[in-house]
């Protein structure tokens, strides 16, 4: 099944086509969020089953539950990785490559639903810079059989798009996607400056003018000497 998504200065596709049984990882993140409703909408025939990475002593979730509970999904979400929770987040990335694998190997899924969106452009967040040391490369393009990532190639606000044109993005309101905080929203990180810089780019970007462009580059860049 196709869906299209984003400004129309920058409209996307993707591809959903899941085998009947398949894994979505959930975090309380939108990304995870969309992905899984929707597959949970438009294929109501497959068999899904919801996991997540154990990152901290107490797997609860609540949060998790809530935004389940609001898209009126009832599926108990499974708690992975439990031998590695206390790894610290430096090895968060092995953590979740391991877990993944745990998943293929030992249960039925024969899919497994990732939300991974493209990182962030260092450009407009220089803080976040994926060369620094100690960051995480995500894959590109990610080829398997098992782990399908259809999200990889999206900016952020291709994800509140996609909610919007499928009429749930009433959903981020309960969806969290601060990397510090995992209840309230810090406002201040990565996760939580992204989202904000997705609504933007929906919302309110306008777009620069030659003139605009000129200015700016006379008076960032006029002393230069060539
Ligand atoms: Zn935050």
């Amino acid at each position: 099944m196709e869906f299209r998504t984003g400004p129309e200065w920058d409209e996307r596709i993707i591809h959903l086509n899941p085998k009947e049984k398949i894994g979505v990882l959930v975090s309380s993140g939108a990304d995870s969020t969309v992905l899984l409703n929707l597959l949970w909408t438009y294929f109501p025939n497959i068999e899904i089953r919801l996991f997540n990475v154990q990152t901290s002593e107490d797997p609860r979730k609540p949060l998790i539950e809530n935004i389940l509970y609001e898209l009126d999904i009832p599926i108990q979400m499974e708690v992975v990785g439990q031998s590695r929770w206390n790894w610290p987040m430096t090895a968060h990335y092995p953590r979740l490559c391991l877990a993944f694998q745990e998943i293929r190997d030992t249960t039925n899924c024969e899919e497994l639903y990732c939300g991974n969106i493209l990182p962030p452009h260092p450009q407009w967040f220089p803080r976040w810079n994926p060369e620094q040391r100690g960051i995480a490369k995500r894959p590109w393009l990610t080829n398997d059989s098992f782990l399908k990532n259809p999200f990889e190639h999206l900016e952020k606000y291709h994800i509140i798009d996609l909610a919007r044109r499928n009429n749930f993005d009433s959903i981020f309101n309960h969806t969290i996607s601060c990397n510090i905080s995992a209840d309230t929203a810090c406002g201040d990180c990565m996760g939580c400056r992204e989202l904000e810089w997705g609504f933007d780019q929906l919302d309110h970007e306008q777009g620069t003018s030659l003139d605009e462009m000129t200015k700016e580059a006379v008076m960032k860049y006029g002393d230069i000497g060539w």
